[in-house]
């Protein structure tokens, strides 16, 4: 079987819209556009710890793009990851419609969990048929990926390898 994919989002996820405890405030300025971030060190470890105990591989999965390895992944302790390539948003399209369109493109067939926070990207996935298994974790834009979100991915991928195993 292929590997599987954990489809990581930045902005509502890894960087919530509040901040909770173990969190840190940060600046970031790709293209030279400051943005303020929450970022927390303990997600880091909790993917990279999934994704070594699943056979996973962890993608960005984000409007950062490879920007992403620069700004979010050394805040949070995560290696330099391999990024969907997503193109700058089209108005035309919801946020979550058209990163999801570009995502479908991107994995084919290979088993993917992918943590996300926009609310229309399961619609959008169940209209390509072209998907293998897949499970997205919605996350709550107010409060980002906590450990029960990694405990939802963890046991669909327990059942993945599994029934393949
Ligand atoms: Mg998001």
């Amino acid at each position: 079987m292929d590997t599987p994919l954990v489809l990581l989002d930045v902005d509502g996820v890894l960087n919530p819209l509040q901040r909770s405890p173990g969190y840190q405030r940060y600046r970031a300025s790709p293209n030279g556009v400051v943005y303020r971030l929450l970022l927390n060190p303990a997600h880091g470890p909790l993917l990279t710890g999934l994704a070594a105990d699943m056979g996973a591989e962890i993608v960005w999965a984000t409007y950062w793009t490879d920007a992403a390895n620069d700004w979010i992944g050394p805040r949070v302790g995560l290696p330099q990851l391999r990024h969907v390539p997503i193109p700058p948003h089209d108005p035309e399209f919801s946020l979550g419609a058209w990163k999801a369109r570009h995502v479908a493109a991107w994995v084919g067939a290979r088993p993917f969990v992918w943590l996300e926070d926009e609310p229309d990207v399961p619609e959008v996935l169940a209209e390509d048929s072209g998907l293998g298994p897949y499970l997205i974790v919605p996350v709550d834009p107010l409060h980002g990926l906590t450990e029960t979100h990694v405990a939802q991915a963890r046991t669909w991928l327990e059942q993945l390898t599994g029934d393949h195993g």
